[in-house]
């Protein structure tokens, strides 16, 4: 089978790629910049790549730019989205290419009647986030949605992106009949194939060289398990709706204990 996997050279999606290859799929993977060494070079040494992956320029502002890329695929897993908790002007670098980008690969699928399902990484953002008491007894699940002016009050502007770009999708779905199941994962953790280091992991590379960590608590999941779900949720027929995923809540402060028992030698200063 042909899929296509949208932003592809990420630290979640190079994941979802090489285990889509294993699996013995076709795969057309989209990039902004192809001819970027650093983005692509690690999945074009993935095993299967040479027979079987294909690079696609697309950007996600650019109307129809995943039209060619989609026509003829069976699945679409869309994870490409700005992950950055830090911006200057949150509508034109988070929220216009999460939720036109996501409308516009949407909006290819729709015109391919070749795609039977679409899987799309959304993001615990778009469930937890609104003003329902939460005390730890609380059971946070799919039938959660982040509430936007909670967002927005809170300046809480990627998790603002992800939760109108899931709000955005399922309406078009609904609309226009397409198959989609929505993943939501909490922090992602792991091994990175990619060469560049992504916003999840950078504050784990921050407790490492001692560098402060906030005093809060996530939710965590392997970056492994989080790909092979996405697999999981096009391959089984009965899959539906959304599916939160979290390994388990921990504090910043836990994290230092895991990594300093993980790996004593690396001798991790105290903050
Ligand atoms: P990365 O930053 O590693 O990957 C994000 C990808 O999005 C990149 O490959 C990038 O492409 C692509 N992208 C960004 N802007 C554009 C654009 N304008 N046009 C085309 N592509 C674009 O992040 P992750 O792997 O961590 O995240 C992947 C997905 O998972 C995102 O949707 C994110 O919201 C979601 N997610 C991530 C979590 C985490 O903890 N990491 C948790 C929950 C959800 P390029 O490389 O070509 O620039």
């Amino acid at each position: 089978k042909v899929v296509c996997v949208t932003g592809a050279s990420g630290f979640i999606a190079s994941w979802i790629v090489k285990f889509l290859l294993q699996h013995g799929y076709t795969v057309r993977a989209t990039v902004r910049d192809p001819s970027n060494p650093k983005k692509v070079s690690h999945l074009a040494n993935l095993e299967g790549a040479k027979e079987r992956l294909h690079l696609f320029k697309a950007d996600l502002l650019e109307e129809g730019s995943f039209d060619s890329v989609v026509e003829g695929c069976h699945g679409v897993f869309h994870t490409a989205s700005p992950v950055r908790f830090k911006v200057n002007d949150p509508q034109a670098e988070l929220i216009d290419p999460a939720v036109k980008g996501t409308l516009n690969v949407l909006k290819s699928c729709a015109k391919s009647p070749s795609v039977d399902r679409v899987v799309l990484t959304s993001s615990m953002s778009a469930v937890a986030f609104n003003r329902r008491p939460k005390i730890p007894e609380t059971v946070i699940d799919e039938t959660w949605f982040s509430d936007p002016d909670f967002c927005r009050e809170l300046e809480l502007w990627y998790t603002l992106s992800k939760t109108l770009s899931e709000d955005a999708a399922w309406k078009f779905v609904n609309e226009n009949n397409i198959d989609m199941i929505v993943i939501n994962p909490t922090m992602v953790a792991g091994p990175l194939l990619q060469a560049e280091i992504n916003e999840s992991v950078e504050p784990i590379l921050n407790i490492i060289n001692g560098k402060p960590f906030p005093n809060k608590s996530s939710g965590w999941v392997d970056v492994k398990d989080v790909a092979n779900a996405h697999i999981l949720a096009y391959e089984i027929a009965s899959a539906t709706g959304r599916y939160c995923l979290s390994e388990r809540v921990v504090h910043y402060s836990e994290l230092v204990r895991i990594l300093r028992d993980l790996y004593p030698t690396l001798q991790i200063p105290d903050k």
